[in-house]
């Protein structure tokens, strides 16, 4: 079976073609700049039309979803209801589900006889307890305006996980396992017996770990007292937490963390952010492996877990000196896509 999945983003489009179950990957692109002034492809549509040109017929196609909320807890196939779901959910994560449905309308028009599969980030932390996921806020507005840990990554989380129960040849089920997603974007969950039961990201991507330009967990009262020191609006401090914090903020020097590593030596604030950035990583896994009571395996992934060893060194030091019996640490290169193909694959086979 010929599985094309789709990451629709704002404004490009990332598609990779894989084969199942012969677990083939056959090919994969990307169409930057949709809808940007002077581009050539002007929307969504224009853009999957051109993919299609250069891709053979496929069977079936995956998409990832950002956020699923509290409705899609697994992979669905979707139809007028899921697409009007996740058209709601768009209040919540205002800035990816758009894009996402931009490109699942578009593969309808274009392959009306094709059966779309949605692949949600929020699906694998639907396990997560309620009081993992509840915030100390009045509860009314869980009830109301559904605010709560959803996590995001999910689907490399679930990945790697997986592919980590496999060099350990242990079932899943038997495992206890520290997932840390280091990227530009960073998140860290905590697996038990295959199951998501907390994650560093909460309601948005911007809670947990500090991030390339992300802040990570603040205290919350900095929000306003910022706002009033500074005379700031809603749309510039969220600019603040979103895009000038984390690692370019704290060193002044960039998001990048080669260049950070590069640099630290001679860089005050390039070594300051890196700590900053490890320090936080070394926490939140002596955290889980509290909640999870105990660990069997660490894994790295993502551009900084898979590339950058003096950083897994830093984090690693001493991390696990107190358990008598020490966890594994893997790298494990992430793959979302072809986890979103093996998801939707395993739906049309009837969930096995
Ligand atoms: P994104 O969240 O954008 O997918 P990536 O997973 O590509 O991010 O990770 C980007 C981060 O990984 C950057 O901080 C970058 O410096 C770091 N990194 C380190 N080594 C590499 C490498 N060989 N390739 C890509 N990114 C790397």
């Amino acid at each position: 079976m010929k599985i094309l999945v789709i990451n629709s983003g704002s404004s490009s489009i990332k598609y990779k073609l894989f084969h199942l179950p012969r677990r083939k990957f056959v090919l994969k692109g990307i169409i930057e700049h949709i809808g940007e002034k002077g581009s050539s492809v002007q929307d969504h549509y224009s853009g999957l039309s051109l993919i299609l040109k250069k891709i053979p017929a496929v069977d079936l196609i995956g998409h990832r979803v950002v956020h699923g909320a509290q409705v899609f807890k697994e992979p669905v196939i979707i139809n007028e209801t899921v697409i009007r779901k996740i058209r709601q959910c768009c209040a919540i994560a205002p800035l990816h589900n758009p894009a996402n449905l931009a490109g699942i309308l578009a593969c309808k028009k274009l392959l009306p006889g094709v059966t779309q599969v949605a692949i949600f980030d929020t699906a694998f932390h639907q396990t997560i307890p309620d009081f993992a996921y509840i915030y100390g806020l009045p509860y009314k507005y869980y009830k109301s305006l559904g605010i709560r840990k959803y996590g995001f990554h999910g689907t490399s989380h679930q990945y790697v996980a997986h592919e980590a129960a496999r060099i350990l040849n242990k079932p899943i089920s038997q495992l206890k396992i520290i997932t840390c997603h280091l990227g530009n974007g960073c998140s860290i969950t905590a697996v038990n017996k295959g199951k998501s039961v907390d994650t560093s990201m909460g309601f948005t991507p911007l809670e947990g770990l500090v991030m390339g330009t992300r802040c990570g967990d603040i205290d919350p009262a900095l929000v306003t007292y910022i706002m009033r020191r500074k005379a700031m609006d809603i749309a510039k401090v969220e600019e603040v937490l979103n895009k000038e914090s984390g690692l370019i903020g704290i060193s002044g020097l960039s998001n990048d963390m080669r260049e950070l590593s590069t640099r630290a030596h001679s860089h005050e604030r390039a070594r300051l952010a890196i700590e900053v950035f490890v320090y936080r990583i070394k926490k939140y896994i002596g955290a889980y492996t509290a909640i999870l009571e105990g660990c069997d395996a660490v894994v790295f992934t993502a551009g900084i877990g898979e590339n950058q060893p003096d950083i897994r060194r830093n984090i690693c030091r001493g991390l696990f000196s107190h358990l008598k019996k020490k966890p594994r640490v893997l790298v494990i290169p992430t793959d979302e896509e072809f986890m979103i193909a093996l998801l939707a694959h395993r739906l049309m086979q009837g969930g096995k």
